[in-house]
């Protein structure tokens, strides 16, 4: 979060003659306390600041990095996932391809009859099975896919950052969020490299940075 010139002052001021008072700083900035009100209510809320009733404000010792780092780890899988999109293991590649042209998506996850997952594939995945001389309508999608226990999972109460881990370490676009249910995995959701870059943006447009 980039200070203005004065909310740095202001820093500055608390910094060396915390607690200190609204009416305190206002006056070594030559300022009315109604003009600071804003600014002191950013800094407090931006958590540089902390403010005790009859005290007054003291500086918090959190570094601009340390306050991100605090908002992204309040990140949960549950608020960013998006709707993820299946297919039988039956179906064949070619209805692969099909669906991640109409879904417009990079990653399918694969179900079984129980609708439980057992397998991922990637545009790659399709294009090496592409090549050759079969008929795609005749080669089933469980032939190629990766499949479990090979395939990194995630769920709804998993910090989102922990899923971001997960894609570059793994090297892989996206995660299914799946929930336990029986003996297997039902997909609820999806993880991408999209829906980090999304927050990326969001995140320094709502704190202003
Ligand atoms: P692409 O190959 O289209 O660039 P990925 O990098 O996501 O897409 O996929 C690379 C490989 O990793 C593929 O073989 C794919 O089946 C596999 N893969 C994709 N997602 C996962 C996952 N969540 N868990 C395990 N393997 C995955």
């Amino acid at each position: 979060m980039e200070l203005s010139k004065r909310q740095k002052r202001i820093v500055e001021i608390v910094k060396e003659d915390g607690p200190i008072t609204g009416e305190k700083i206002a006056g070594r900035l030559n300022l009315t306390r109604a003009t600071l009100r804003p600014d002191l209510a950013i800094l407090t809320m931006a958590g540089f600041l902390d403010a005790r009733p009859r005290v007054g404000y003291f500086f918090t010792g959190k570094t601009g990095t340390e306050l991100l780092t605090k908002e992204i780890r309040k990140y949960l899988v549950k608020d960013f996932q998006s709707v993820p999109i299946v297919i039988k293991e039956d179906d064949s590649v070619y209805e692969a391809i099909s669906t991640m042209f109409l879904e417009d998506v990079g990653t399918l996850f694969i179900i079984n009859e129980e609708r439980h997952l057992t397998g991922v594939v990637s545009r790659k995945d399709l294009l090496r099975a592409s090549i050759g001389n079969h008929d795609l309508n005749d080669v089933p999608v469980h032939i190629i896919m990766t499949r479990m226990p090979n395939v990194e999972v995630c769920q709804k109460e998993d910090l989102l950052i922990e899923a971001a881990k997960k894609l570059i370490n793994k090297e892989i676009d996206g995660l299914p969020v799946v929930k336990k249910s029986n003996d297997g995995y039902e997909v609820v959701g999806r993880i991408t490299k999209t829906t980090i870059t999304q927050v990326f943006v969001e995140l320094v447009s709502s704190k202003g940075l």
